[in-house]
């Protein structure tokens, strides 16, 4: 796994395969059944494939076969932790937030949960909706921490510029966030703020990625701050006028 963007920048694989195939194989695989990408013939393998492509190559097979990301049910608990905070909690339906959390403090918290929702099929839509949303952002993460770019890239993302004037219609833990302290060489004077809005919610590493490179491209900027408000996602960029540097800590 790599923890900077750049680290894996150098050893792209291209692969030319659908996001929603990957995501189709990847919702029906399990830890008894896992899954494989073969980066070089754009396939989706089962383990008796991969066994197979074993033994008849010598067992050259690394980098060229990648696991799927493994499902965990500890994930999907924390998933449900926030469905109930984030989402019902707001709805004022006939399930509480407190009622769900109680469920998952449960034994089978997994098997409360669910039969909770059953009785709200509005809910449980969202619920399945939620979920589908997790498991996009676990697939894009993968992707990106494996250095896999597909043919069709399953996001797209642009920034807009906000305009000064702008600035006091957002919303406030955007608008008051200030550049306080540069960095690298510790200046705390005065700093270039700018704001960009962005055209999706940034909440993965693939989709961050995505964000960088935008910002770069229109605006050659290389450093932000990820500010959402649950419905909108605002990058916050500020430049040193001491020194330059884009490394700038950002506090209210
Ligand atoms: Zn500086």
């Amino acid at each position: 796994m790599c923890a900077e963007g750049g680290d894996v920048e150098h050893a792209k694989k291209k692969v030319k395969i659908r996001f929603a195939k990957l995501l189709a194989a990847f919702l029906r695989a399990d830890e008894s059944r896992p899954h494989y990408l073969d980066t070089q013939e754009s396939l989706i393998v089962s383990r008796e494939e991969l066994q197979k492509h074993g033994s008849s190559s010598g067992g050259k097979v690394a980098g060229r076969f990648v696991a799927f990301p493994a499902k965990s049910q500890l994930a999907e608990l924390s998933d449900m932790e926030m469905f109930a905070y984030e989402v019902a909690g707001s709805l004022g339906g006939m399930l509480t937030a407190e009622s769900l959390l109680d469920a998952l403090k449960a034994k089978d918290a997994r098997g409360k949960f669910m039969a909770l929702l059953s009785e709200d099929p509005k809910l449980l839509k969202k619920w399945e909706a939620f979920r589908l949303e997790a498991e996009k952002n676990l697939l894009m993460d993968w992707l990106f921490e494996n250095g896999i770019e597909l043919g069709v890239p399953p996001v797209k993302i642009r920034v807009r510029e906000i305009a000064q004037e702008e600035w006091k219609k957002l919303p406030s833990e955007v608008r008051d966030m200030k550049p306080r302290a540069c960095l690298k060489c510790g200046s705390g004077g005065e700093f270039a703020r700018r704001l960009f809005a962005c055209s999706a919610p940034v909440e993965n590493r693939l989709k961050e990625a995505e964000a960088a490179r935008a910002l770069l491209d229109k605006h050659g900027l290389s450093k932000f701050d990820v500010y959402s408000n649950g419905r909108n996602t605002f990058l916050l960029c500020a430049k040193c006028k001491n020194c330059g540097s884009e490394e700038i800590f950002m506090d209210f």
